[in-house]
């Protein structure tokens, strides 16, 4: 190793590991290990054609280059991106701090406590901003919070009726989407201009934005009734810095409320990532999508927060799910929540009147100076009128180094935020003719619309608005957690492997975070020209032919791709080809959005050795040969294993008319050894938060780029301002969450192509290392040829539970004890652990976690010899607490220090679970999704 090969630095085992490891598996070299494991079928020979790896050191000067292309200008675009001012202090501690970026989504509630903590903040904040009675823990952006908010509107509403009106002063991106989800699902999107226009007859929902996209700030009250005297559900898209001055939604007899977080403090990145947000009155919790915090307690009783409802997920519920949103937007919503925690209710307010004095000045001025501007109501934004000359305005502007919206050839919007200032308003009279203005200004928020009693009233709104106080919070909640700064997360499927410090630079940089997705074109040369590289070098490393990086999460990839599939269909008059074949063993996401991109699910079994059965792969394409659209399937497999069948499969599918959908999840075991494009697919999404390095965040940010072969090019996802029925938006942003893009540039640049292919290589290594250490403790379930594996591996505890009672449950507590993650929990199959150890991970926390394994093996065995009884043993009590095991009293047939200090873990280097085994069916009985009063938590 050089001192400058980054690869040798993300990959973890060195030479003489990688030996050590070889020999244990039975192979001479990673070659020989590969060309047995990958069958030849698929097997690509060649070498990637990506520019030579660069340093650490180039890699951030041809960032920094590339940054220098982009403008950042004074926005004043607003269509719902604004910019803010992100604290230092939670800039650093939070975006910046891989405590907090680099953990996984809290699906095991002892090591997740800080950042479910921090999420129930965020559904607080938003309950109580929008007076609902139940918000989730985050959606993807506003433009899909807002389809999910048609889609349970639809569930929810008792009429027939297909109709969903949508009122025209709405953000446009989001009309694009909710047209885009609407079609395949057979929902009529009807945009209609209610300032003059009734609503028509009957429909299901009505959505509007308040304020406006224009900046009106109208009473909805009459329109919320007539549109519940139709039957029908109420969505307020509301601007949650607007609700600290405004009557909220809840309050007007809204049933939903959906939209952004993005100006709590999330810089605009090009479009994202940034917390959607999503809350509904009582009556509805139980049906709203995506991940909610609830607060149960622990065994002990104490309370413990945990994710609450998940059989409504789409693991449990597949195609019946409610949604296909898996991977959120966790770290921005914990940012926004840290924002309104380090602002209180006091600040928050401040700010708004601030950001509306401003656009009250600014309308003042504009209209001193002879310029029409709308008399409405606005809070931020003001529409000026200057007939002919919208174009030769926004250019002056932009001549001043501002940015405005030009919202057609009369009319220019202009929006305030907390970053305006008195110099920026200059600015902008300037452009518009008019001199400065000095004179008074009168708020222009009707006294009617005014918001009245308090909010963000728990203690946590207003306990931490020193920095002090502030840096000390988040201290405490990310000590509670385990995230990859702590040791190794080997959850099969999720590829937690290292988010290096390189790769995260760059997404703070104010020219990647400050730039606004409607931006001119001339301002962003450097972020077009990395997404331009970026996909070209994901279309080399998955052979196909075109990538968009639209999608936000693997689920809108999945999504992307399917509608990619339909279209295609239809533009050969095939429309009714509607049968989406998927095996048993897939990720939930894929079941659910093959039902939003308006096909039929079928089920394809498994054989004993786990691959898809190709007998009841030919019956089924049989009975469904005419109506076959695509079959999805995950390649390696959900079981992990390279199935030699996958080139027939394809062959049948496209021999029937259908289309192959690979899910690229497991991609970390082809890159460099097989390209899904060369072996038959013809669309995969990829999860850049899985195999190209951009952290897990707590739960999102993801990107899920698309990737099609040529025939599916025409189908990939449109530009939100400009989508049509072949080409729909899937995300808000043309770009989706552009903003940590360079994470992926940064690891492609700097790996190359063989740094690339090791990866791949030390990652098959590595699960196979540890199925060869594991294998004589615990059955490993499927193998492929040779009995190898491909980049995880699945430990079958089933045979042991029958015989002891100790719970796959049981072990993943444990190896909280023991200072681990759990791996990947009963899925692909119940009762089972799957272990991805990724390639980042060196021998000796490789072997750490084997250690422990083997010695949780050992305890299993106690019990099972009755040595110790089945409800009083490591195993059921685990994890155990620091306050368990310091108590006075100790009546468990084992020692404290077996407890505390099981073989490999240090007292100095312990980490302690904050609380002990989460009761999930007590919180679900029991639903509290906002913060528990802090009285819950006394003795
Ligand atoms: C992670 C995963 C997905 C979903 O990706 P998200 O980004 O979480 O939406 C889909 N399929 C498989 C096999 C996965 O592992």
């Amino acid at each position: 190793m050089t001192v400058d090969d980054f690869a040798a630095r993300h990959i973890g085992p060195d030479a003489d590991s990688e030996r050590q490891m070889l020999d244990t598996v039975g192979y001479s070299s990673i070659d020989e290990l590969m060309d047995a494991a990958i069958p030849e079928v698929i097997r690509w020979h060649g070498t990637l054609d990506l520019p030579p790896a660069a340093s650490e050191e180039e890699t951030i000067r041809e960032l920094r280059a590339l940054a220098a292309r982009n403008t950042v200008a004074v926005s004043m675009i607003g269509l719902g991106y604004h910019g803010t001012h992100t604290p230092a202090v939670i800039r650093r501690n939070v975006l910046e701090n891989p405590a907090w970026y680099t953990a996984y989504t809290p699906y095991q509630p002892e090591i997740s406590q800080g950042r479910l903590e921090a999420l129930l903040n965020f559904q607080t904040m938003v309950t109580d901003l929008t007076g609902l009675a139940t918000a989730n823990a985050s959606m993807l952006d506003e433009g899909t919070a807002a389809a999910e908010a048609m889609t349970l509107a639809r569930r929810a509403s008792k009429t027939k009726s297909p109709v969903y009106v949508v009122d025209a002063d709405t953000l446009p991106q989001t009309i694009a989407v909710l047209t885009g989800r609407a079609e395949p699902l057979g929902i009529e999107v009807r945009v209609v201009d209610l300032d003059r226009e009734a609503l028509p007859g009957e429909f299901f929902g009505l959505h509007v934005q308040y304020p406006g996209a224009s900046g009106a700030v109208r009473d909805h009250g009459a329109l919320v009734d007539a549109a519940h005297a139709a039957g029908a559900l109420v969505t307020v898209a509301a601007d949650l810095l607007a609700l600290t001055l405004l009557r909220p939604p809840g309050e007007i007899g809204a049933d939903i409320a959906a939209g952004t977080t993005q100006r709590f403090g999330v810089p605009m990145g090009f479009g994202g990532p940034h917390a959607g947000y999503l809350a509904v009155r009582s009556g509805l919790e139980r049906m709203l999508p995506g991940r909610l915090v609830g607060v149960s307690r622990d065994v002990d009783g104490n309370p413990a927060y945990r994710l609450a409802l998940q059989t409504r997920e789409q693991h449990i519920r597949r195609e019946r799910a409610t949604s296909n949103i898996c991977t959120a937007q966790v770290l921005l919503a914990v940012m926004a929540s840290m924002y309104a925690v380090y602002h209180g209710p006091d600040g928050l307010r401040a700010i708004a009147r601030r950001t509306h004095t401003m656009a009250a000045r600014l309308a003042a001025g504009l209209r001193a100076g002879g310029v029409r501007v709308a008399d409405v109501p606005f809070f931020d934004t003001v529409t000026a009128t200057v007939p002919g000359r919208a174009v030769e305005v926004v250019a002056a502007a932009e001549q001043r180094g501002v940015n405005l919206r030009l919202v057609d050839a009369d009319r220019v919007g202009v929006s305030c935020d907390e970053t305006t200032t008195a110099g920026h308003l200059t600015a902008v009279w300037a452009a518009f003719g008019v001199p400065e203005f000095t004179g008074a200004v009168d708020p222009a928020l009707p006294a009617d619309l005014a918001r009245s009693g308090d909010f963000l009233t728990h203690p946590v709104f207003r306990s931490h608005h020193s920095e002090t106080s502030m840096l000390r919070y988040l201290r405490r909640l990310s000590d509670a957690d385990y995230a990859l700064d702590r040791g190794m997360i080997p959850l099969g499927s999720c590829t937690m492997k290292l988010n290096a410090t390189t790769e995260m630079e760059p997404v703070s940089w104010p020219e990647f975070a400050h730039i606004h997705p409607l931006a001119p074109d001339g301002q962003t040369a450097g972020y077009r020209e990395l997404i331009a590289s970026l996909e070209r070098w994901l279309a080399e490393v998955t052979g196909y032919d075109a990538v968009s990086v639209q999608p936000n999460a693997g689920s809108q990839g999945e999504l992307a791709g399917l509608l990619a599939i339909r279209a295609y269909h239809r533009s050969r008059g095939e429309a009714h080809r509607d049968v989406c074949l998927i095996p048993s063993s897939a990720h939930g996401t894929n079941a659910a959005s093959a039902v939003m991109a308006g096909m039929r699910v079928v089920v394809v079994g498994c054989d004993a050795d786990g691959n898809v059965d190709l007998v009841d792969l030919d019956a089924k394409i049989e009975k469904h040969r005419d109506a076959l659209a695509a079959i999805m399937v995950t390649y390696p497999s959900t079981h992990g294993v390279y199935e030699t069948g996958i080139a027939s499969l394809c062959a049948k599918v496209h021999d029937a008319g259908g289309q192959v959908y690979v899910d690229g999840a497991n991609l970390n075991a082809l890159v460099g050894f097989a390209k899904p494009g060369r072996f038959g697919a013809d669309v995969s999404h990829l999860n850049l938060h899985k195999t190209f390095c951009i952290p897990h965040g707590g739960g999102g940010p993801g990107v899920g780029p698309v990737a099609v072969r040529a025939h599916l090019a025409p189908f990939l996802p449109g530009d939100p301002l400009a989508a049509s029925g072949d080409r729909p938006a899937i995300s808000a942003a043309r770009y989706g969450s552009a903003g940590i893009l360079p994470i992926p540039w940064a690891y492609l640049r700097m790996m190359g192509a063989e740094g690339l292919t090791r990866a791949t290589g030390v990652a098959v290594l590595a699960a196979n290392y540890v199925a060869a250490r594991l294998r004589g403790h615990y059955p490993v379930l499927y193998a492929g040829n040779k009995g190898l594996v491909a980049h995880e591996c699945i430990l079958d505890l089933r045979p042991l539970t029958k015989a002891t009672g100790v719970s796959v449950d049981d072990v993943a507590k444990r190896l909280i004890d023991y200072g681990f993650h759990a791996p990947t929990m009963s899925f692909p199959v119940a009762g089972t652990l799957m272990v991805e150890p990724t390639e980042s991970e060196d021998l000796a926390e490789l072997d750490r976690f084997c250690e422990a394994m083997i010695a949780i093996r050992g305890e299993i065995d106690r019990v099972g010899s009755g040595e110790w009884p089945a409800g009083d043993n490591p195993l059921s009590n685990a994890p155990h607490t620091a306050a368990m095991v310091s108590a006075d009293s100790w009546s468990h047939p084992y020692p404290r220090s077996v407890a505390a200090y099981p073989p490999g873990v240090a007292p100095a280097g312990k980490y302690w679970a904050p609380v002990r085994r989460v009761d999930g069916a007590y919180g679900d009985r029991n639903l509290v999704c906002s913060c528990p009063s802090p009285e819950a938590f006394e003795d």
